[in-house]
């Protein structure tokens, strides 16, 4: 059985999304991770970075993820610059990773925010 079959989430909308079964403006994919355009941007670049297997939240994040939340950090920065982030320090982004219902988790399958572009911005 693939490793992405036995890690998805039967009624996760982002398991869906690399899945193919819902459709995204996809921006990255490779074995481990894979980025798409939020449906509802708050900035004029939004899109997200998400590990394809199900993990809900930052917390549930072990010394086991390290290696793939670091490989996701690093991919931040040149996925940003692609998606037409203006360079830093006058420009750059905001990465965010809302975790809970306190923390403002609306899906509940690890995500981080890559958020860039002149403001202003809907939110922050
Ligand atoms: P959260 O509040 O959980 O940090 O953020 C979830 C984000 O996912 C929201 O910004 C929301 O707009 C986005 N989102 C929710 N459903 C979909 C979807 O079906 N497709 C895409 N591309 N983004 C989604
Ligand atoms: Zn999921």
């Amino acid at each position: 059985m693939p490793s992405d079959a036995v890690s998805a989430a039967p009624d996760c909308i982002f398991c869906k999304i690399v899945q193919g079964a819902i459709p995204s403006r996809k921006v990255y994919e490779d074995d481990e991770l894979f980025a798409f355009h939020d449906i509802a941007p708050w900035a004029p670049v939004h899109f997200l970075i998400i590990p394809k297997a199900h993990i809900p939240s930052m917390a549930q994040v072990g010394p086991q993820h390290a290696g793939m939340l670091g490989r996701l950090m690093a991919l931040a920065p040149r996925l940003a610059q692609e998606q037409g982030c203006n360079p830093y320090p006058d420009g750059g982004f905001r990465i965010v990773a809302n975790t809970g219902a306190e923390g403002g988790q609306e899906v509940h399958h690890l995500h981080v925010h890559v958020m860039g572009g002149p403001r202003p911005w809907l939110k922050g």
